[in-house]
């Protein structure tokens, strides 16, 4: 399978992987496959699409600056796209987000956080702070230095020996049974006993509220306020990785604003073009720009993409913040909407650790093998899912629904009705 075709696909066993469905078309929350078959996108496609597929309204602001303007170099020009982008963003971004670098993807926005908080050091003079500390269970993305700040993981492990040194913290996730505040207490002592012994840290960087690919493992608000107060106060830098959070997904436009939390530098990218090119930010507040703001070149932030802030992408995400500013009070609304089935689930004996922030509700499966992200069930649910009109991908025993916001009722209860009929079959 998969031999007769010169595509090489992501995190694909080309071997043994059955050939992929051909989507030939897509509105709402609808896929349409070459067969006819129509299958509901209940992760908006690996969380970007946050309106729907194939929006009118972002087409047509992507058809309208493909004809104006395509592309054009974003060092000594500029363009109105992302200027507009830019200040929309500031406008919702945590008090002190002043300034906005352009990447493409979120990985891309990633590395650019970690090279900002380095640098941040040696432009000041400090020149003993070169370590990151990061959280068990992360995911940065795959890039070098991201995958670097993320957990290690059978995904990275071949390429260990590269990385840069990273101390980790164990994430305080939601679990049945569990006392959350004297798991959050544990794990802010061990990170102020880092900090009090350990000067050399450059910046802390975490998925606020929900670690995505990791399991969608969930940490309460007062955490991030707790560790915040910790970092100010030993002049840490935090970087939020907001990729998967951003715009609206944690019930609010960012996990930061659900916290009432301001960290130092936001990375972003997923949901912000509405799912429809590929654009990233990381924002920094002035405390990080002013140390970069210098006579000396040799404290310019050296790096830039091709394509970076390219019209078409921010043209879009600017079409995207005007349709996530209209959804505002219906992705506030999820909680509500998921109440019933969640009553509905927790009556499966194999279902433990049910979760939600904003439009995201996990829960885990108790089936036999590994716990974790290669248990054998995803594949089985991925197919079933797939056979009764289903888009989900499990993360091994973690299943969980993200769906675009425009989900209307119907939809969401014909959705609720599948997975319960899916689970009673395992
Ligand atoms: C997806 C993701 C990334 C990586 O983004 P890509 O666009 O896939 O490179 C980084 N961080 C988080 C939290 C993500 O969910």
């Amino acid at each position: 399978m998969n031999k007769n075709t010169p595509i090489w696909r992501p995190f694909t066993n080309m071997k043994h992987s059955p050939d992929p469905h051909k989507v030939i078309r897509g509105n709402g929350v609808w896929l349409e496959l070459e067969n006819g078959q129509k299958i509901m996108d209940l992760i908006s496609s690996w969380w970007v699409n946050v309106h729907g597929h194939a929006h009118p309204e972002i087409a047509e602001a992507i058809a309208k600056q493909a004809k104006t303007l395509e592309h054009v170099i974003f060092a000594g020009y500029s363009h109105e796209p992302a200027e507009k982008l830019a200040n929309l963003l500031v406008q919702e971004l945590p008090k002190g987000q002043r300034r906005i670098f352009f990447s493409d993807n979120g990985s891309t926005a990633v590395e650019v956080a970690l090279k900002m908080a380095y640098q941040h050091w040696k432009n000041l003079g400090v020149d003993h702070k070169q370590r990151f500390l990061a959280f068990e269970g992360a995911y940065h993305g795959d890039t070098f230095g991201a995958m670097a700040a993320g957990s290690r993981s059978v995904f990275t492990q071949t390429f260990d020996d590269l990385f840069f040194e990273v101390d980790y913290l164990p994430y305080p996730k939601i679990e049945d049974g569990d006392e959350i505040a004297s798991t959050e207490f544990e794990v802010l002592a061990k990170l102020e006993e880092k900090l009090v012994e350990n000067h050399a840290y450059a910046a802390i960087i975490l998925e606020p509220l929900v670690q995505g690919a990791g399991g969608m493992n969930m940490c309460r608000p007062e955490f991030l306020r707790a560790l915040e107060q910790l970092a100010q106060k030993n002049d840490l830098i935090i970087i939020y990785d907001e990729v998967m959070t951003g715009f609206g997904r944690t019930g609010d436009w960012f996990a930061s604003r659900v916290a009432g939390t301001n960290p130092d530098i936001v990375c972003m990218s997923k949901g912000i073009t509405g799912g429809f090119m590929p654009l990233a930010v990381t924002s920094a507040n002035d405390r990080i720009f002013e140390s970069f703001y210098d006579d000396d070149a040799n404290k310019t932030l050296y790096h830039g993409h091709s394509y970076t802030a390219n019209p078409l992408g921010c043209a879009a995400a600017v079409a995207s913040w005007q349709l996530t500013k209209q959804a505002e009070s219906v992705f506030r609304n999820f909680p509500d909407r998921y109440e019933k089935f969640v009553e509905e689930l927790s009556a499966f004996s194999l279902v433990s650790n049910i979760r939600n922030r904003g439009t995201i509700l996990a829960w885990d499966l108790q089936v036999p093998g590994q716990w974790g992200y290669l248990n054998p069930v995803s594949t089985i649910i991925k197919e079933r899912a797939h056979e009764s009109g289903l888009l989900m991908r499990p993360l091994g025993n973690t299943m969980y629904l993200m769906p675009p916001y425009c989900i209307t009722e119907e939809e969401l209860s014909w959705a609720f009705e599948r997975i319960l009929a899916l689970l009673k079959t395992l």
